[in-house]
């Protein structure tokens, strides 16, 4: 079944600088943590931040979003093990075989380097430890994801999804969190990635 979750605003601060270039249309999400059943988030209009009531899962749209752009490190997805990224079931509800999250982005303004006007890209972890990424449903690469938005400042560790901690990070100056977000809106870390890789 699918069914329509309506949110509401705070803890997540979407930055919508990108999104205002590039709208984010739509998330899915399918038995990923506490999201057993296909859910479908619409973003019809600039969302700025999720709110609900504590523990009701507004961090665990976050981490889908982190998580379908490509996030490997558990931690930041508030977990010991990525496979506790699956609904592992309640009394009445049993675990979930696998978690999927597409993230549907309006491409009509062609900010990403492909023909496509609707671009979704879709991760896939199976409880056999499998994974799989998808764009526009045709099997691909992490590496294909993350090129394909190199130049937008969207990715798992960018600045255009802020969760409450980064707050905290960006006036701490932790690990030079404020340098990094000034790279990343100016452009700058797309040319240092590719630094990395020549
Ligand atoms: P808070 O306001 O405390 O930050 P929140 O609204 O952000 O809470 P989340 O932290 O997103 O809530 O969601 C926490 C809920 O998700 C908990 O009830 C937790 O048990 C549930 N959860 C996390 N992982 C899984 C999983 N793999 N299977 C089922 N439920 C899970």
């Amino acid at each position: 079944m699918l069914y329509t979750h309506s949110i509401s605003l705070q803890q997540v601060i979407i930055n919508y600088f990108y999104l205002c270039t590039m709208r984010l249309r739509s998330l899915q999400i399918k038995g990923f943590k506490s999201f057993a059943n296909d859910t479908l988030l619409n973003f019809s209009e600039n969302v700025i931040g999720v709110v609900g009531p504590n523990g009701s899962g507004k961090s665990n749209i976050v981490d889908a979003i982190r998580w379908v752009l490509g996030e490997q490190k558990s931690k930041e997805l508030r977990l010991d093990a990525m496979s506790d990224v699956i609904f592992n079931g309640t009394k009445t509800k049993k675990e979930a075989p696998t978690a999927t999250v597409s993230l549907t982005f309006d491409n009509t303004k062609n900010i990403l380097p492909t023909e496509y006007q609707t671009v979704t890209i879709s991760r896939t972890l199976y409880r056999t430890g499998e994974s799989e990424y998808r764009l526009n449903n045709v099997i691909c690469r992490l590496k294909d994801i993350n090129s394909l938005f190199l130049d937008t400042g969207i990715g798992s560790n960018s600045y255009a999804i802020i969760a409450l901690g980064m707050v905290d990070d960006i006036l701490d100056d932790k690990e030079n969190a404020r340098r990094r977000m000034f790279e990343q809106a100016a452009g700058i870390s797309k040319y240092k990635v590719r630094k990395r890789n020549t």
